[in-house]
């Protein structure tokens, strides 16, 4: 019989690595799979989405679609709906369709594991508010970080998001503070200005000789934060590592099994 079939839905999803990801997951554990992209126009993505999952066993989404992805599910993991987005959707054996969110645990996971950053007690500098911010700042805070601050374009967004997580551990703050916030332990650049081609303005005080600086994306988009912070001292990595993590969290959920990442990490750094 054929083999269960999954797919990535994006716009546009050309570039994604979730297929690649899979695939070596797959083979990996002897679990035979079918894994594709799917381009997904923001009005279509609903409609198209329901369509594969009638057939298919699950589905990863990635931008613009996480927030629809969210809202169109029948059931919610609490990572997901604190986050208020999905990465992750699965059929359910009755038909319904489960979203689950697992950007936050992948990140926290790859911070401990691969750039061996302790996080108890730590302060940590989350740049913007967005969907992506709102998946990892809980896991951060559940990571036993000590004080979480929040900047964002936006401030509003920022604000609000500080409100959810609880004043006595996370705050707001505006851009033009960032000159007196004194260095931070983690620096965690998620917002999409170098998705855009943007550099944001920051000061070198952020950094101390003991800050790790992540950024959430990879590629080209994460270059402009990287060399900001290792100019400024840091010590700097992407965002793929994270996203093999995600990966492997999405392909447990549905496989049952967590596969081992270092051996995709290795595979897809080698190729980058
Ligand atoms: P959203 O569109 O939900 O949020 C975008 C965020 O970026 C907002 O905070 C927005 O601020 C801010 N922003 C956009 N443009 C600018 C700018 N020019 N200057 C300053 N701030 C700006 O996107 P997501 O949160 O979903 O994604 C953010 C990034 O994280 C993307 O680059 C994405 O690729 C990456 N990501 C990586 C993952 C991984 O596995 N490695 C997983 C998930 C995301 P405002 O509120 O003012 O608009």
């Amino acid at each position: 019989s054929a083999p269960p079939r999954y797919a990535v839905f994006g716009h546009p999803v050309s570039h994604s690595l979730s297929p690649t990801i899979h695939r070596l997951f797959g083979k990996q554990c002897g679990i035979a799979l079918a894994y594709e992209a799917i381009d997904a126009a923001p009005e279509a993505f609903a409609q198209t989405v329901r369509a594969f999952l009638a057939s298919a066993h699950g589905a990863n989404v990635t931008l613009p679609h996480k927030g629809t992805a969210f809202a169109l599910a029948d059931q919610r993991s609490a990572a997901a709906s604190r986050a208020g987005s999905a990465n992750v959707l699965t059929r359910l054996p009755d038909g319904r369709l489960a979203a689950h969110n697992t950007d936050g645990s992948g990140l926290v996971r790859d911070l401990r594991a691969r750039q061996r950053c302790d996080l108890s007690g730590r302060r940590v500098l989350l740049l913007g508010a967005g969907g992506a911010a709102r998946a990892i700042a809980w896991d951060l805070l559940e990571a036993g970080i000590d004080q979480l601050t929040i900047v964002n374009r936006t401030a509003d967004t920022a604000a609000a998001l500080a409100g959810a997580l609880g004043q006595t551990r996370a705050r707001a703050r505006y851009w033009q503070d960032l000159d007196a916030l004194g260095s931070f332990d983690l620096i965690v650049h998620a917002t999409a200005a170098g998705v855009l081609g943007q550099a944001l303005p920051l000061p070198p005080g952020l950094v101390d000789d003991r800050t790790v600086a992540y950024d959430l994306s990879y590629g080209a988009a994460a270059q402009a934060f990287l060399a900001w912070a290792r100019d400024a001292g840091a010590r700097a990595s992407d965002g793929l590592g994270m996203l093999v993590e995600q990966a492997a969290d999405a392909f447990a959920l549905w496989h049952g099994r967590r596969p081992q990442t270092d051996p995709v990490y290795a595979h897809l750094r080698e190729g980058r």
